[in-house]
């Protein structure tokens, strides 16, 4: 998890179109059957989009544009229920519920516009392309002058003098440029309002007859913002989320799966970094990180380990824990439960120091689990990288 919650293409244009930006008109379809009937509204012709929480779905097959409804309930009734594997997702890829089912556009040019966070700012910014249609990275990386960017002082907001320098940039011009700059200041508000790290329309089209459309949307609002919007609460789509990482944030535990094979369990988010440091550095690549925070009782502990052994990747499990709200022996019966519950045998390297030490020692030593204990970080990596090498 990145720190914001996702909404679906769908889902933020309903929000676009609340605050006047053109939107096609367009229908969510759950089944082939309504992929068709919505595609016969729109007079037999169509464009139909995955609706997953990940870019890049054109190029992954996952938006096509249909001319009949014979042909949109048959590119329906592959993509739903299916996984959709794209630059942006991992090899498994996010599974498709919906569609969306749009009204043709005429798209006379398309354009980038976001609205992000800058960190050297410390403010939003504006950015903007007229190549629009392919990702921002691919236009960043080989033809950066055609990347407009306007930092937005955050006590005013995006200035309209702003709006109409990108949409001049942009290449507008007339009621073109007009409406251009409407939407940026439309789009700058929907990001503040609804406290977003991302908004962005790629593409935002001109169409035949000068309209402004947008073609495509993107929100992210921040996690950290979320209690202040109900709204936005309901718009969560777990099935989107990494399953593992879903389940550790209903439990207040932070965790992001990472690619390695060592499940990590540690409290605090300063030593559980440093534990991932020190375990890569040993040629022990985490399979995750995982804080379980300062005051985790014996069941969340037993959690945050039931999360580790539910990836299919962990093939040992380090400890790293610094009891001093955490008590050792709190966690080591947490530690045991999760392994008896799992039926778990992989080994655990364990390196615990405070509150309870020797209580908690006794607790794994008496466990039956295959307990290798350790004074330091470093004795702990050597033995995982002994432990996976032995292992092949
Ligand atoms: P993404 O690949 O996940 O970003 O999905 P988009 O919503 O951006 O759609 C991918 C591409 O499909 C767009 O860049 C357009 O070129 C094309 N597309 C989407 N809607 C229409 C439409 O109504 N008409 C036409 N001709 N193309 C469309
Ligand atoms: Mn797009």
């Amino acid at each position: 998890m990145d720190g914001a919650m996702k909404l679906h293409e769908y889902q933020a244009k309903q929000i676009f179109a609340a605050y006047g930006i053109p939107i096609p008109n367009g229908t969510v379809a759950r089944t082939p059957t309504e992929t068709a009937e919505a595609i016969a509204t729109y007079g037999g012709r169509g464009v139909v989009k995955a609706q997953v929480h990940a870019g890049g779905r054109g190029l992954a097959g996952g938006v096509k544009v249909v001319s009949s409804a014979q042909e949109g309930e048959e590119f329906a009734a592959g993509l739903l229920g299916s996984q959709l594997v794209t630059h942006q997702t991992d090899a498994n890829g996010v599974p498709v519920d919906q569609v969306l089912v749009e009204e043709l556009a005429d798209i006379g040019a398309e354009m980038y516009v976001a609205i992000t966070m800058d960190r050297n700012h410390r403010g939003p910014v504006l950015i903007a392309s007229a190549a629009g249609g392919m990702s921002i990275e691919e236009v960043a990386a080989s033809n950066p002058e055609a990347i407009i960017t306007e930092a937005v002082e955050p006590g005013l907001g995006l200035m309209p003098y702003q709006c109409r320098r990108v949409a001049a940039g942009l290449g507008m011009s007339g009621t073109t440029a007009r409406q251009g700059a409407e939407i940026l200041g439309a789009l700058y508000r929907i990001f503040i309002d609804n406290e977003c790290s991302l908004v962005e329309v790629n593409p935002l089209i001109v169409t035949g007859d000068g309209g402004v459309v947008a073609l495509d949307a993107k929100m992210d609002v921040e996690d950290d913002a979320l209690f202040r919007h109900a709204d936005l609460r309901e718009l969560r789509d777990r099935a989107q989320e990494d399953q593992l990482e879903a389940r550790a944030a209903d439990d207040d535990i932070a965790y992001v799966s990472l690619d390695g094979s060592v499940g990590c369990l540690v409290n605090g988010a300063g030593l559980a970094m440093a534990t991932l440091d020190v375990a890569n550095a040993a040629g022990a690549a985490p399979a995750n990180f995982l804080d379980v925070g300062g005051g985790a009782t014996e069941e969340k502990v037993a959690t945050a380990v039931g999360i580790i052994l539910s990836d299919p990747k962990v093939s040992q499990v380090l400890v790293n824990i610094f009891g001093g709200i955490l008590r050792c022996d709190v966690a080591a019966r947490g530690i045991v439960m999760a392994f008896e519950e799992h039926h778990a045998t992989q080994p655990l390297v364990v390196r615990m120091l405070g509150t309870n030490l020797d209580e908690g020692k006794e607790i794994l030593a008496q466990s039956g689990l295959n307990v290798t204990f350790t004074d330091t970080l470093t004795e702990a990596a050597t033995a995982l990288s002994a432990g996976a090498s032995a292992r092949g």
